[in-house]
């Protein structure tokens, strides 16, 4: 690859210096919405086995609907299209936790999760979901396609099994202690109680998560995709062609290609799912993140005919929303399989969100620290434009956020309420009092700098919204549109048409020119009113929708092509009285969801156990606030190692011996991946030196020392900056 020639500063900006040759040089640009004749957005499907809570509208579905309705508004011809994943594991296990059956498990949530998002207005062209027919036939033929051209590998492993239900395991339903901190009920995959990422083999009596059995290792033949044979299009693809996605996606998927790519397996052990559309393979199905992509094909053939226009033509801009836990699967992975597959488009971009925190804590399903959206439909009726308000004023487009019950009051009472609705209120007020009730003239002949000036930001405010939500900001341009009413309320300030409607008096001609000012002056309010509903649409439909009625003008009016138009509302047309478009927010409600939130009061009918979408990106998990005299109740010096071994039979673990000044320790640690026993000699360590002992492998472990994992689950050891002396104590 030449030197590089381009430098990108956003989809916008960029520079293009050309220093050498150009003759072997591609100039890759993104397409632009001229482009394309259509448009088609998916949004993640939500998994069918527990209601949606605000994280998921917040960095999902929210922003996706706002685009889809401005869009919509825009007259492109756009498809939007979700449904539930119903197929995976958890289901299974859930199911047999329960009593029920697996289709039992996803009907039920598969009817709330659809009527929550009805309710939060979210408009779906279809809501379908992964176990309808037309997708078992979809995802099947599609495995099929790329099993002919001889693209899997077949691979024969060996997996935990267990006996007593006849199930393969996942790591993360193998239980037992862990070795760091002897929690006795650590995970295959990971200890929730000490963070450590560990695997089934660590684990001290491992048993089954299912039956308490113990888990036994067993042959099964699985198909895999070799994702390593697309690497090199990939990289060209999306670190070439694709600068312009957001800097938290194209940094994922740079650091996914990087590290290189190997072959995953898309089958799985199983009876719920697609069965693998092959002879020799009973008890297997497809695997979960192989099918629900598949998903978005087979709800846009439930919606229309057309669907092949919208996944084959090269002019359709297809666009998923989702989440930063899906990135390797709608970047990576996906694209890999439409690409080996060779009858469909790719995404043009893929606007993943980062994660929502509810009040500084990371969302736990398990710990119910969770927003739940049919909790707040219930607890907040008419509000649910006030909650596409807050989760979008506050999204975590370039990092994760936090959402906090204080800040969702504060954004209704002093954004919403104060700003917005309080300057649609005053115009109306104002307008049935000073003109009659009706749209008054504007009288041309006495406009002065501040009409011209509110006519301007009304003109120009269409061009900076569109330009924001093309570019997939939609805060900014939320932001652009409460900044549109901000100014209409600082223009009304200095009109005061209240004052000049005492100058009305007999006296004609002072009467006549008061009247005047205060008809421009209302024209304009009322125009711009007009125009915050047309702006404001996409983003709080149920607030347009208000506004639409109370100016008795129909849906028509809401064309995005009559935003930034003074004469929307026609002179002497009559209007209806006010509506209050956001109440308030009282102190005692926010003080009840804060209770609710801490107490855990809100009831829900999950497992304790945490479901994760199998094979899901490690999520980090923040742990709770602690006092100083908790941290000071540690330990910790610094030790020289002064001899090192493996322990037989364990992969991961070293028995350290080291030196602490005063006393020499001996000291198991689970680092064996990470370094050799070699070269831990004479190194300095961070060790907890008041942890209680405990055997690991027939060993008394008297410590634990300290690493550093990175993302990518790599350890690396914590040491002074400069050798000291062994035995100085860490604070
Ligand atoms: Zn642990």
């Amino acid at each position: 690859m030449p030197k590089q020639l381009m430098q990108h500063k956003s989809a916008t900006q960029r520079t293009i210096s050309i220093e050498q040759e150009v003759h072997d040089i591609k100039i890759y640009r993104p397409k632009k919405m001229t482009d394309y004749k259509r448009i088609l957005v998916t949004a993640a499907l939500p998994y069918a086995n527990g209601p949606v809570h605000i994280g998921h509208m917040a960095g999902v579905y929210v922003p996706a609907d706002i685009y889809v309705r401005y869009q919509r508004a825009r007259k492109r011809d756009i498809k939007f299209v979700c449904g539930s994943d119903e197929h995976g594991v958890p289901i299974t296990i859930r199911a047999m936790k329960e009593g029920v059956t697996p289709q039992q498990i996803v009907d039920k949530y598969h009817a709330q999760i659809k009527e929550s998002f009805e309710q939060m207005g979210i408009s779906f062209d279809i809501y379908s979901r992964t176990s309808n027919k037309v997708h078992h036939q979809t995802a099947s033929a599609f495995f099929k396609k790329l099993y002919d051209d001889g693209l899997f590998e077949e691979k024969e492993t060996e997996q935990y099994y267990d006996e007593k239900t006849k199930t393969f395991l996942a790591d993360r339903y193998i239980i037992g202690t862990c070795p760091v901190c002897a929690n006795p009920n650590a995970y295959g995959d990971q200890c929730e109680k000490c963070g450590s990422s560990l695997s089934p083999e660590q684990l001290i009596n491992p048993r089954s998560a299912l039956s308490d059995a113990v888990p036994v290792k067993k042959k099964t033949k699985h198909w895999y995709f070799p994702l390593q044979d697309y690497e090199s299009w990939l990289t060209e693809w999306i670190i070439e062609e694709h600068k312009e996605w957001k800097n938290n996606v194209y940094g994922q998927c740079k650091s996914w290609l990087d590290k290189g790519l190997q072959s995953r397996a898309m089958t799985r052990d199983s009876n719920w799912g697609i069965k693998v559309p092959l002879p020799d393979a009973e008890g297997k199905v497809l695997y979960v993140w192989f099918d629900a992509p598949i998903g978005y094909i087979s709800a846009t053939k439930e919606l229309t005919d057309k669907w092949a226009d919208y996944w084959c033509k090269e002019d359709t801009k297809l666009v998923h929303f989702i989440g930063k836990d899906n990135i390797v699967f709608h970047c990576i992975i996906f694209p890999a399989m439409l690409k080996a597959h060779g009858d469909f488009i790719l995404p043009d971009n893929v606007p993943a969100n980062e994660f929502l925190n509810i009040e500084g804590d990371k969302v736990s399903t398990s710990r119910n620290w969770a927003v739940w959206v049919p909790d707040y439909i219930k607890d907040f009726p008419g509000c649910e434009d006030v909650l596409r308000y807050v989760l979008c004023a506050n999204a975590p487009e370039t990092k994760d956020n936090d959402f906090t019950w204080k800040d969702f009051q504060d954004r209704n009472n002093n954004e919403l309420a104060s700003i917005f609705g309080n300057f649609v209120n005053r115009t109306w007020v104002l307008m049935h009092k000073l003109c009659n009730s009706k749209v008054p003239k504007l009288h041309e002949d006495i406009l002065d700098d501040e009409d011209r000036w509110i006519m301007k930001e009304i003109e120009s405010s269409k061009l900076k919204v569109e330009s924001l939500i093309e570019e997939y900001k939609f805060r900014d341009a939320l932001f652009e549109v409460i900044d549109l009413s901000r100014k209409g309320n600082q223009y009304m300030q200095k009109k005061e048409p209240w004052i000049k409607a005492k100058k009305i008096t007999d006296d004609r001609p002072q009467s006549t020119a008061a009247q005047k000012e205060i008809d421009n002056c209302l024209h304009l309010c009322l125009q711009l009113t007009a125009n915050l509903a047309i702006l404001v649409n996409p983003f709080l439909p149920n607030t347009a929708k208000k506004m639409l009625y109370m100016m008795k003008v129909v849906d028509k009016m809401l064309d995005w092509e009559n935003a930034g138009k003074l004469k929307l509302l026609s002179v002497g047309y009559s209007l209806r009285p006010p509506e209050i478009l956001f109440r308030k927010i009282e102190d005692e409600e926010i003080k009840m969801q804060i209770e609710k939130l801490k107490s855990g009061l809100i009831k829900k009918d999950e497992p304790k156990m945490e479901e994760p979408k199998p094979m899901n990106e490690k999520q980090e998990t923040k742990k709770p606030e602690i006092v100083y005299d908790d941290f000071a109740k540690l330990d910790l010096r610094v030790g020289t190692v002064t001899t090192c071994e493996k322990v037989e039979k364990a992969d991961k673990l070293l028995k350290l011996t080291i030196d602490l000044g005063t006393e020499t320790r001996t000291i198991v640690s689970g680092i064996a991946l990470h370094y050799t026993a070699e070269e831990m000699v004479g190194k300095q360590v961070v060790v907890v030196v008041n942890l209680a002992p405990r055997k690991m492998k027939g060993i008394e472990s008297q410590g634990m020392i300290l690493t550093a994992e990175d993302k990518d689950g790599k350890l690396h050891l914590l040491k002074p900056e400069e050798v000291v002396s062994p035995g100085s104590s860490v604070s």
